[in-house]
């Protein structure tokens, strides 16, 4: 083990990131396709993106604005003259032969995100490019007919290609750029970024080297669907590297995959020489000119980003841990600034990170078909708040506005809830307990401290559960001591 650390520690590691971001725009990149999942295989397809011959591609303006979007949120400066290309490869499910993407004059460029590291400082990851692309088709293999078939379905989907300067040094790092850029793409609402599905998808470029040595052989590591396979695949790939370092051997420049089940990176092709894509001016599509009064016009369309929303929590009060699970869901976080407009109670962050939450899951419902709407949970914070439930009641309410979207008041006076507060009621239920268990309270008195349950449970048993907790203890501390 320590041996491994001091391995680690000799070499420093070096991250580059690329990702793939499928938008959801209405219809495909160059033609007027629906731009849609579709379970039948080439039922979204036109001669154009299916490739045929003579056949003219034209740009989606849908998705140069969203691509402005996601520049403009990642700090990049927009490109006003911008080109497209054509990049070469034979593979079945590219039916043209070439993909059409950008080269020499990618849409964004320069930007970087700030990552909230560990000890709580930022670090700025630089954002090399951003260009726009046409997704290819998917090959499907039958192991039935051992016969492989291609749906172009996909081939035409408006992507975004994402790529980090080599500024990531750790798994945690990485871990933190995608999921800041995932959150991106969503708050901006420009792609589904759903990583199962392959709508967000990242190759990461791996590699070592001893402090200020010149950069190592890299790796790239393929198709991997998880945060945590991503940062545990890292984690591996650069104990592997340095391992083949340290005995002598060279790392050979290839692709290689995760295996989940092993936990391990497998190769999976090993490219000594860079692919010659033979890239070249697309004469189909003209150059594209966007205008800065465009682009001033979408920097006024964009909502807040996580980051900002980030500092706003902190500022008004939550914790570290509050702020981050809510920005890493968006739904909830939209849910808790809706139930800040009716109440500014501290009780009403826990009552949905951790009531709230857990119905969901449990339920296997989803935020917006839950009943408690926003303003039913301000009221029934508030219900607590003044007293007129205890947590104990507050709970049960609860569990029936969540199924029904009763009003919580309606609720408490139904089942009779009301906390039975008054100093005078309680202090009766406490003098006819302590006058009713002689024998307890000389035991207590004695120096039986654990028999304290005993009261506070007689009380709330004679309360039917609706005692103030805090009236019952201070009634109990006075005829105790
Ligand atoms: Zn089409």
């Amino acid at each position: 083990m320590a041996e491994k650390e001091h391995l680690i520690s000799g070499y420093e590691t070096v991250i580059g990131i690329e990702v793939h971001v499928q938008l959801t725009t209405q219809s495909k990149i160059f033609c007027s396709c629906p731009n849609i999942v579709s379970h039948e295989q080439n039922s979204t397809i036109c001669p154009i993106c299916a490739g045929h011959p003579g056949v003219l591609p034209v740009l989606n303006q849908q998705v140069v604005q969203r691509a402005i979007m996601v520049g403009l949120a990642t700090n990049c400066t927009i490109t006003e003259d911008n080109f497209f290309a054509r990049k070469h490869y034979f593979y079945p499910d590219l039916p043209k032969a070439y993909q059409i993407t950008q080269s020499t004059e990618p849409i964004c460029k320069n930007g970087y995100l700030e990552i909230p590291l560990e000890d709580g400082s930022f670090k700025k990851i630089r954002i090399n490019r951003i260009h726009m692309e046409e997704d290819a088709g998917k090959n499907l293999h039958s192991t039935l007919t051992n016969e492989s078939y291609v749906d172009l379905n996909r081939a035409g989907t408006p992507l975004l290609e994402i790529v980090t300067e080599p500024d990531i040094s750790s798994p945690y790092e990485a871990r933190m750029y995608l999921k800041m850029l995932r959150n991106i793409v969503m708050y901006l609402n420009v792609g589904t970024a759903n990583m199962e599905e392959g709508a967000f998808r990242a190759d990461t470029n791996i590699s070592v080297r001893k402090p200020g040595a010149p950069l190592g052989t890299k790796c790239e590591l393929k198709n991997i669907n998880s945060f945590k396979f991503i940062s545990d695949a890292i984690e591996y790939e650069v104990e592997r590297q340095i391992a083949l370092l340290e005995n002598g051997q060279k790392i050979i420049q290839q692709t290689r995959l995760w295996d989940t089940k092993e936990h391990k990176t497998v190769p999976m092709r090993s490219k000594e020489e860079a692919a010659d894509y033979r890239y070249f001016p697309d004469p189909d599509l003209p150059p594209l000119h966007i205008d800065a009064g465009w682009i001033a016009q979408v920097k006024n369309t964009l909502p807040e980003l996580p980051n900002a929303r980030y500092q706003r929590y902190l500022i008004s009060g939550l914790s570290a841990y509050e702020a981050d699970v809510l920005v890493n869901d968006k739904d909830i976080a939209d849910y808790y600034d809706q139930v800040t407009q009716f109440t500014k109670s501290a009780l009403a962050i826990n009552w949905i990170l951790r009531e709230l939450m857990a119905f969901i899951k449990e339920e296997k419902t989803s935020l917006s078909e839950c009943k408690l709407t926003p303003a039913l949970l301000a009221e029934l914070v508030t219900l607590i708040d003044n007293k007129t439930i205890n947590n104990r009641a507050a709970q049960e309410v609860f569990e029936i506005v969540a199924k029904t979207g009763q009003s919580p008041q309606e609720v408490v006076k139904e089942k009779g809830l009301e906390q039975v507060g008054s100093s005078e009621e309680l202090e009766k239920i406490i003098q006819e307990i302590i006058s009713a268990n002689p024998g307890n309270v000389a035991e207590y008195k004695a120096g039986k401290i654990k028999l304290w349950g005993f009261f506070v449970g007689q009380a709330m048993q004679k309360t039917k559960g609706k005692g103030d907790p805090q009236v019952i203890n201070d009634l109990l501390k006075k005829y105790l001591s």
